[in-house]
């Protein structure tokens, strides 16, 4: 493996995508550096060049392939995720380190598993049973459909077909190939369509989308498109109350997301939802189809007004249940992680800078909250306060692999890969402020300044011609300071000119703490919930809460409060910001008070002392009334896996 024979992939593989209206910069051209960029190498060392990484913990994914446990003793499991998506994770850290080492070594793994454990078929999965597609597929109760069949070798599939990109290796496309073969005469032959395969009424078996159109890129099939127009198709039609999975029809509905399905306990699953519109979002890329672009914007709109969370990832445990409206505020990481790529997906394909505002609170909060401070493993469920978020247990009978972890490395890709882009104009944009060094054609770029706890930094810039340069404005500042000068954005940006040569810029974000109300309702009642399947939504918060964290045990808010942001920065008190334990789970609050002065000033204590990164004391005025608490960003007061700590992002 040549570092040329990369670059030559990865330049193929930009070639083929049209329908943007910009161009990202090429993966790897931006380094992520300051604190988030430490926890981002700090987990490529972890889960990708370390041994255990590529010796036991690359084996046990590679191993449900030999043992079948997906399907036998009785389980249907999704062990048969786990190799897609860490390969999908070594393709990220090929692209992103240019590493032809590591390119060798995973042709070869990739190769392996092909020789291994393809059926001549074309057949690649954990499941022994080639054509158990769907449990129970007589029974018209959509829950009892449990199976992951398809699932898995969605992940197998887009795997060998990123392989394929990052380094030219034919044989990991033809496996793809075989794969998507295998399973289009298939469903011919057992007369069978794939929206009636898998769990949650087909969305998870048709978010293969994604993958199927990457894959139609490389190898276009009419086969293929005919299966991705399929599943667009079959998503947008009404069929009165059957409950299937009309999400395209629905989505440009006014109707809630949680409104959409018989069950939406079983039904309304963040994760497979996003994953299937990031397909959707594909297909407009590919097709042009307006409709389809038109439902994703939709889509996004539903998941914005309604399913918001407190620590800015988009979910209720891991549904989409009016997460807007809890206050035990708990989100599965991979919620996030989708939420990140579905908000990529439509800034590429519109430009608009709200895309970008979601991505940046989702990633400073509810993603790094959720990323352990070594970098190695992660939470299941990132929450609003607590002692701790849930760290990512055993699951479906692995002991190394769990469905959050196995997506961190992807969101730190999908950050690098979203700082800086060049518009369709030529012009030189910056997206994102945290320290890191960027190439642009044309231009090389250095952020330093630590941004966002500081509201001030510096963009240096040595351009090879002259040329625009544009810097987004985030939704909450009214200007940027350029140099000392204010600078009022259009469309969530300025723009200076840059003439060739060689330019330091010092620009200023002002981020005065702003309180956010919630929509909570005034009491949660949880008490009265016992069984999941029938209950209202609340039934998350009395199963989930104290959920490996028993700990948690008197900690669920009942009454409703405000959140307190600067900047994309959700606050929080907590023990590292030097809150007590007391004043941090306080029932006393502001929300829906007007009224209340805010205002912050550093804290000397805890920067240094307690690895805090951002740490403020908090005054809140109104009328006699004032008090100082310690506040930190949410982030680093709660990343801890310490029954021991305490935190809470609510006022
Ligand atoms: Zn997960």
């Amino acid at each position: 493996m040549t570092r040329t024979f990369v670059f030559l992939a990865l330049a193929l593989a930009g070639a083929k995508l049209f329908g943007d209206v910009l161009t990202p910069a090429a993966p790897g051209d931006v380094k992520v550096l300051g604190r988030p960029g430490e926890l981002f190498q700090s987990s490529l060392n972890h889960r990708v060049f370390s041994e255990y990484a590529q010796g036991p913990v690359y084996d046990e994914a590679e191993n449900a392939f030999a043992t079948h446990w997906d399907d036998s003793d009785g389980h249907i499991g999704w062990q048969g995720e786990y190799w897609g998506k860490t390969m999908l994770c070594y393709a990220g850290a090929i692209r992103y380190t240019r590493d032809a080492k590591l390119a060798a070594w995973c042709v070869k793994k990739a190769h392996h598993l092909i020789d291994t454990y393809q059926h001549p078929d074309g057949y690649l999965s954990t499941y022994a049973n080639k054509d158990l597609l769907r449990s129970n597929p007589d029974s018209p109760d959509y829950e009892s459909h449990w199976c992951f069949n398809l699932w898995g070798q969605k992940y197998t599939m887009w795997a060998l077909v990123e392989l394929y990109r990052v380094t030219g290796d034919k044989k990991c496309l033809k496996a793809a190939e075989k794969m998507m073969d295998h399973l289009i005469s298939q469903m011919k032959r057992m007369n069978v369509t794939i929206d009636r395969t898998g769990f949650w009424a087909g969305i998870s078996s048709m978010s293969i989308l994604r993958p199927l159109i990457e894959l139609y890129l490389e190898v276009p099939k009419p086969e293929y498109k005919a299966l991705a127009d399929y599943i667009v198709k079959v998503t947008d039609v009404r069929e009165g109350e059957k409950p299937t999975a009309n999400l395209i029809y629905d989505a440009l509905s006014d109707r809630p997301i949680m409104s959409w399905f018989y069950k939406p306990m079983f039904l309304a699953k963040a994760y497979e939802l996003q994953s299937f519109f990031e397909g959707v979002a594909a297909y407009h890329r590919l097709t042009g189809d307006a409709r389809a672009l038109e439902a994703t914007k939709a889509f996004w709109g539903h998941v914005f007004r309604e399913e918001l969370n407190p620590m800015r990832g988009a979910s209720y445990f891991d549904h989409f249940l009016n997460s807007k409206r809890r206050v035990n505020g708990m989100t599965e990481l991979c919620d996030v992680t989708h939420w990140i790529r579905l908000n990529r997906e439509l800034w590429k394909l519109t430009g608009e800078t709200k895309y970008l505002d979601c991505i940046e609170e989702a990633f400073y909060n509810a993603f790094l909250a959720g990323v352990t401070p070594d970098g190695a493993w992660g939470a299941h469920i990132v929450r609003s306060h607590g002692t701790r978020h849930l760290t990512a247990p055993a699951q479906t009978g692995m002991t190394m692999h769990q469905c959050c972890p196995d997506n961190m490395l992807r969101t730190f890709y999908d950050w690098a890969d979203t700082v800086a882009d060049v518009a369709k104009d030529g012009a030189w944009e910056v997206n994102f402020y945290s320290d890191a060094d960027i190439v642009l054609p044309g231009a090389k770029m250095e952020l330093r300044g630590n941004y966002p706890v500081s509201e001030a930094f510096r963009l240096r810039v040595v351009a090879e011609k002259d040329g625009k340069l544009r810097l987004r404005v985030p939704y909450w500042a009214d200007e940027m300071g350029v140099d000392g000068k204010a600078l009022k954005p259009v469309a969530g940006k300025v723009e200076l000119a840059v003439a060739a040569g060689e330019h330091t810029f010092d620009l200023v974000l002002k981020m005065p703490p702003r309180a956010i109300d919630s929509e909570a309702p005034d009491f949660e009642d949880i008490d009265t919930v016992t069984k999941l399947d029938t209950a209202p939504p609340e039934g998350f918060t009395k199963a989930f809460m104290c959920w490996y964290t028993p700990e948690m045990k008197g900690l669920v808010r009942r009454t409703a409060a405000a959140e307190i942001m600067r900047g994309p920065l959700v606050l929080a008190k907590g023990r590292l910001a030097g809150t007590s334990r007391d004043e941090t789970f306080e029932f006393k609050t502001i929300n829906k008070q007007p009224g209340w002065k805010l205002s912050l000033a550093p804290q000397k204590r805890t920067a240094k002392n307690f690895g805090v990164w951002g740490a403020w004391d908090l005054t809140l005025e109104k009328g006699e009334e004032k008090k100082t608490i310690p506040v930190a960003d949410f982030w680093s007061v709660s990343c801890m896996d310490d029954p021991e700590n305490w935190f809470s992002v609510w006022f």
